[in-house]
């Protein structure tokens, strides 16, 4: 991190396995922002058996995307005085749909977001690496078919069970890159016509990709 300034208030928008969430969490990281992943709070909400969470897990399970009211509440509750509105926020997951787009310019008010990112992969690198995904159930460390746990489906850092999320299937993946073309491209219309929007290429080894991000948000703070 150099000299002193304002963290960044970013979204990175891209298709479930471009490898977002991994990013998002490493922009967080260097920039020093709070990470805002809704699914991963959906995630946590549907483990702790809230009826909110577990109505989102119903969708997510589907292959459904969650409805607006549902993800705009944790959002709002995220984004709330005192939270990470002051210090900068990479938004993972959100905004997914033209009515959450537009609710997020409502929410930040007159400082807005500084940069949208679209982290661009063909489907069938990310069908590819979702369909072969395996995620330890206790301390969510991922595998891939290609590379699995040393032992038998036996997670390498735990020893807990190595399995396919339910939300992982080859058919339910299909279904939410479908309704990603539908309802997210349209927001991408969105932030391209405000002169928010930056594409950069999602394929490659992950410190390759991360540059190319750093570089893109580097030049937008600066400028
Ligand atoms: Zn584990």
């Amino acid at each position: 991190m150099s000299e002193c300034r304002q963290p960044p208030r970013l979204v990175l928008l891209g298709k479930q396995g471009a490898g977002k969430g991994t990013q998002a969490a490493r922009l967080a990281d260097h920039y020093g922002a709070a990470h805002l992943s809704t699914g991963e709070l959906f995630r946590a909400q549907a483990a702790s058996g809230t009826a909110f969470g577990l109505e989102a897990k119903r969708y997510m399970d589907a292959g459904d995307l969650v409805p607006d009211e549902i993800v705009l509440g944790v959002v709002e509750e995220c984004l709330a005085p005192g939270g990470p509105l002051g210090d900068g926020f990479i938004l993972d997951g959100f905004p997914r749909t033209l009515p959450q787009a537009s609710a997020l310019d409502g929410l930040l008010g007159s400082h807005g977001l500084d940069l949208v990112i679209d982290l661009e992969v063909p489907r069938e690198i990310v069908l590819d690496r979702i369909a072969g995904r395996r995620v330890c159930e206790n301390c969510q460390r991922v595998y891939h078919v290609n590379s699995p746990p040393t032992v038998n489906w036996t997670c390498d850092t735990c020893g807990g069970e190595v399995k396919q999320r339910d939300d992982d299937t080859e058919e339910a993946v299909e279904r939410r890159l479908t309704l990603y073309d539908q309802e997210t491209v349209p927001i991408i219309e969105y932030y391209r016509e405000r002169g928010l929007l930056t594409v950069v290429d999602g394929v490659g080894e992950g410190d390759e990709v991360f540059e190319r991000l750093v570089k893109v948000v580097d030049d937008r703070i600066h400028a």
